[in-house]
């Protein structure tokens, strides 16, 4: 270790006794230790915590992310900050996983939801005391990008990130809300995504040819152009008139459309879809329309809800920890 090195590096004996709050930000650099790896003696939190009193349930998860309705329980929100928060509960629980949703009645009406990750944290009544930061697997389900479709590339569909069985369990519960997040075109056979352009009214191929046919104003006859082509100039084959001049004389017209492949000829072609996962091709309205499903979550926003609450009186340091 060079001497320049030794000189950064502190121990809590030697540190101030009022460094407590900034020594988490030291590093010794060189041999890979950190002050930080140091017990504290209390953990500080950045953001202090506001005391409230709102009504709330807390909904423990179970491993598989779905609610634990045995464990859930009627609390007291007791404080909160952008951070965290606190809770007293009506009876004590034995969580099975350190995530819970908490549902917090708003001041005004209606309520909010968010997602904790549960700290241990020793207090008066350790018993019936909930606490923890905004974070863990709660506040992930509760993530609007993931209770919203995405189109998966390697699926070619449309995926819900979470299982919607999961989602419909949270939504049964008034947690999550149901909503039509879109509607899309998919293949009749396996729910791809198709492709869509036009083509053969009888078999769907896009190797049609479009007959080009001219009009004669002067005696109305209407032909095929290659008719009209005689010696590099444009003929009528009916009245015989030479030097037909475009939009003076005649206009060109669209005819029949005629398939390459089947040989099939109809004056329109048809919307045909293709899927891109399994290749069936098939007419547009053969397609699926498939309702995507979103789900909404009402997450509580800490500032907002605490301005809806008034002034409070800060929570007592240390009363609980983060
Ligand atoms: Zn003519
Ligand atoms: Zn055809
Ligand atoms: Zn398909």
């Amino acid at each position: 270790m060079s001497p320049a090195t030794e000189e950064q590096v502190l121990t809590l004996e030697e540190s101030p006794p009022n460094s407590r709050d900034t020594f988490v930000d030291l590093i010794v650099i060189g041999d890979g230790e950190t002050i930080h790896d140091m017990p504290a003696p209390h953990a500080v939190r950045a953001n202090p915590r506001r005391g409230i009193q709102a009504p709330a349930v807390v909904i423990p998860l179970l491993p598989d992310c779905s609610p634990d309705l045995v464990r859930r329980r009627h609390a007291i929100a007791v404080d909160l900050s952008v951070e965290g928060m606190g809770l007293k509960l009506e009876s004590p629980v034995d969580l099975l996983t350190q995530d819970v949703v908490v549902v917090l009645d708003k001041p005004g009406g209606g309520f909010v939801c968010t997602g904790l990750a549960v700290c241990d944290e020793p207090g008066e009544t350790p018993d019936l005391h909930l606490g923890g930061r905004f974070g863990g697997a709660a506040h992930d389900l509760l993530d609007p990008k993931n209770l919203t479709p995405s189109f998966v590339a390697s699926q070619l569909a449309y995926v819900l990130p979470q299982p919607a069985a999961l989602l419909e369990r949270w939504a049964e519960l008034g947690v999550l809300e149901r909503f039509t997040w879109d509607r899309v075109h998919v293949c009749p056979r396996c729910e791809g995504m198709p492709s869509f352009r036009r083509g053969c009214q009888a078999c769907g191929s896009a190797r049609v040819t479009q007959d080009r046919l001219i009009h004669h104003y002067a005696c109305a006859h209407v032909g095929f152009a290659a008719d009209f082509e005689s010696g590099g100039e444009l003929v009528c084959p009916k009245c015989r008139t030479r030097r037909l001049v475009v939009g003076a004389d005649f206009e060109h017209l669209r005819g029949r459309q005629t398939c390459f492949d089947c040989h099939w000829s109809a004056p329109e072609l048809d919307l045909v879809a293709q899927c891109l996962r399994c290749q069936l091709r098939f007419p547009c309205h053969q397609a699926l329309e498939l309702e995507l499903v979103g789900y909404h979550a009402h997450r509580l926003d800490p500032l907002a809800f605490l301005a809806s609450c008034g002034r409070a009186a800060p929570v007592r340091p240390g009363s609980a920890a983060n």
